[in-house]
């Protein structure tokens, strides 16, 4: 089974001027379509990997032949972290959480403010590659986490629901070194509509790990 790679359904200017319409495009079509192309061929090349869901591999990584583990580590987490991260950003709408997901954040971080700190804390003590993410542990709880490379936090036993991409290729051609300006710009894209569907989507979904 081929893994589709996502199409964005606006145009790669509408996130300016957060996200410039060239880096966005680079990212969607020149990064994220090379992952899920050389997944493809890594699946077929071995084909066992492809007998259960991507996520499911993926949460269980020891359990794939030693010699194609890094390389399959690599591009099943980069697949599925850009998949989530083209659900998660859009157009600025400049809304936050509402609903469950408000109650959430606020009773965990205590207050949206200092979610959104501990967050940036987080995506900036990442250093080289790597993402910054809001996930929900086995119970439920709402837990900031970051994750090396393409690692995925399903490899922690965490299911995410915002992921932002910390590699240079998300933000250097705009922001250059200033990766804190660029995280900082990023909340204006995220769609706050989508990662409240993905908080009681993966609330009430078995968890990949126990
Ligand atoms: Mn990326």
């Amino acid at each position: 089974m081929a893994y589709q790679f996502p199409q964005i359904l606006y145009s790669y200017d509408r996130l300016e001027p957060f996200i410039d319409a060239k880096t966005l495009e680079l990212h969607h079509l020149g990064q994220h379509q090379h992952y899920t192309e050389r997944l493809n061929d890594l699946m077929e090349r071995f084909s066992a990997l492809a007998t259960k869901p991507l996520e499911e591999t993926v949460a269980d990584i020891r359990t794939v032949p030693q010699r194609v583990r890094q390389e399959f580590r690599n591009l099943a987490g980069a697949h599925l972290n850009h998949s989530l991260l083209w659900r998660v950003i859009g157009p600025p709408k400049d809304q936050g959480p509402s609903g469950g997901l408000l109650t959430a954040i606020t009773a965990r971080f205590k207050g949206f403010d200092r979610f959104r700190n501990a967050f940036e804390q987080v995506a900036l003590e990442r250093f080289g590659s790597g993402w910054a993410w809001l996930c929900l542990d086995h119970h439920g709880v709402l837990e900031i986490a970051s994750t090396p490379n393409e690692d995925s936090p399903i490899m922690l036993g965490l299911n995410p629901i915002l992921g932002l991409d910390l590699w240079e290729h998300a933000y250097y051609l705009q922001y250059h070194r200033a990766r804190h300006a660029y995280v900082h710009a990023w909340w204006h894209v995220v769609d706050w509509g989508q990662v409240d569907q993905l908080y009681h989507l993966r609330r009430e979904s078995v968890p990949f790990r126990s």
